[in-house]
């Protein structure tokens, strides 16, 4: 349907509010607006309300089919990807996938098992119409020596296809050998990597930030946290993030995922919280999948009586950066998964009312983890930008959100791609 070259016009077809800065048109309820856009030499050449008349190329009715800008996923673990086979969670549990995901790692993890699961889940990614992915990359000794040389190479192969970028992960106690530490931040900062440790409440966590953000000044790095992934109302470190970031007055980016303990909090301290994460300018990414998966399994005979995300609307309400994102695609810490975009945001949707009204919560898997990310111009339509986009069949929120939309057309530099999605018996040798 859509030329695989050339230039052409798709008329009638229904762009959102608010991934489409500056549009002059009529947008119904939900945000949507029928306009007809051009493509000329990979861009985006015109876009205009629909009906009026415009002179290049042919012109394709799309009859009030939605589009979007292709996706950006800002928290993935494609090193940990595609695992589940041959180390499955024993229980369901954060612990069960710490300790499954650990042991697979130290048996498992040689280069080129990394590079075929890192390739496999790229492949899914792109195929589902996303453009760029961060992804964590575990960086306990002496893992980080064998993954980073393969996110370069794999970076490298999917460039112009994929942005990839990648941040380290170890937990805070790993800072404690400051000399091992500062050879990774070097390592990090010599990928063009970002530098990421997950956070819990040890006795010396504002020194041990203190460190981190240290590092990151010095070597002018972006920062990107696990933070508070349990229900334990005591756990406050996306605050002492916060507060670290002042006080250091770190002028970097810093993407804190999921927060969930905030949740569980009460208000009073939950405010205090927030102001802090806005006036230190944070943003913040939840994993609405995994934390469903993860949060409030306390064993097999009772039932989850909360939903584990963090709290986007109060963020958002304060101004605070707010994206949702994949995190883990079948291994220990989610037993399914795709790197499918619109699942994530079709179960943000559902998980955290991403809804009623719609407004602009579509930002949050495209344009605002594409700032986080710092890709300029990713994640929006516009004249003048890259012409990467996705045509879906449904042409309102109830109809793009009910189906998997699996015959989604994913457009790139102007032409429909080939959607393959890769076949999980490749990945079968390595499962044995
Ligand atoms: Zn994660």
């Amino acid at each position: 349907m859509i030329p695989t070259s050339g230039s052409y016009r798709l008329t009638n077809i229904r762009l959102h509010r608010s991934l489409t800065p500056g549009l002059a048109a009529t947008f119904n309820s939900d945000g949507f607006a029928l306009v007809d856009m051009s493509v000329a030499d990979g861009k985006i050449s015109s876009i205009s309300a629909h009906g009026k008349p415009n002179v290049a190329g042919d012109a394709i009715d799309l009859a009030g089919r939605i589009v979007l800008p292709c996706f950006v996923d800002c928290h993935t673990h494609i090193d940990k990807g595609h695992i589940w086979p041959r180390k499955p969670n024993p229980d369901g549990t954060f612990m069960g996938a710490l300790n499954a995901t650990g042991a697979d790692r130290t048996a498992r993890w040689s280069a080129e098992d990394v590079a075929r699961r890192m390739d496999f889940s790229l492949r899914s990614a792109y195929a589902h119409g996303t453009r760029a992915v961060r992804t964590h990359l575990d960086s306990v000794p002496p893992q980080e020596e064998i993954s980073w040389p393969v996110f370069e190479a794999v970076r490298e192969r999917w460039r112009g296809r994929i942005d990839l970028q990648a941040a380290c992960l170890l937990g805070i106690e790993g800072v404690r050998d400051k000399a091992w530490f500062e050879r990774l931040a070097k390592r990090v900062a010599g990928a063009k990597g970002v530098l990421g440790v997950v956070t819990y409440m040890v006795p010396d966590l504002e020194e041990l930030l203190d460190q981190v953000f240290a590092q990151a000044i010095k070597r002018g790095l972006d920062l990107d946290f696990h933070a508070d992934e349990t229900d334990d109302v005591a756990a406050i470190s996306l605050k002492k993030i916060a507060e670290a970031s002042l006080w250091n007055g770190f002028e970097g980016n810093i993407l804190v995922g999921h927060c969930c303990s905030l949740a569980r909090q009460p208000d009073l301290e939950v405010f205090d919280t927030l102001d802090k994460v806005a006036k230190a300018g944070l943003a913040v990414v939840s994993l609405p999948m995994c934390n469903l998966y993860l949060q409030d399994r306390r064993n097999n005979n009772t039932t989850p009586r909360w939903r584990g995300v963090t709290l986007l609307h109060e963020m958002k309400e304060r101004g605070i950066k707010v994206a949702v994102a994949s995190d883990n695609t079948r291994d220990p810490f989610y037993a399914y998964g795709d790197l499918d975009m619109l699942e994530v945001y079709r179960m943000a949707t559902r998980i955290l009312h991403f809804d009623h009204p719609v407004g602009d919560w579509p930002k949050a898997v495209a344009v605002t983890p594409a700032e986080v990310m710092r890709l300029d111009g990713a994640g929006t339509l516009a004249a003048g930008g890259g012409a990467d986009f996705i045509v879906f069949k449904g042409r309102s929120w109830t109809e793009l959100l009910s189906r998997p939309e699996s015959d989604r057309i994913v457009v790139r530099d102007g032409r429909a791609i080939e959607r393959q999605l890769p076949d999980y018996a490749e990945l079968d040798e390595l499962m044995v």
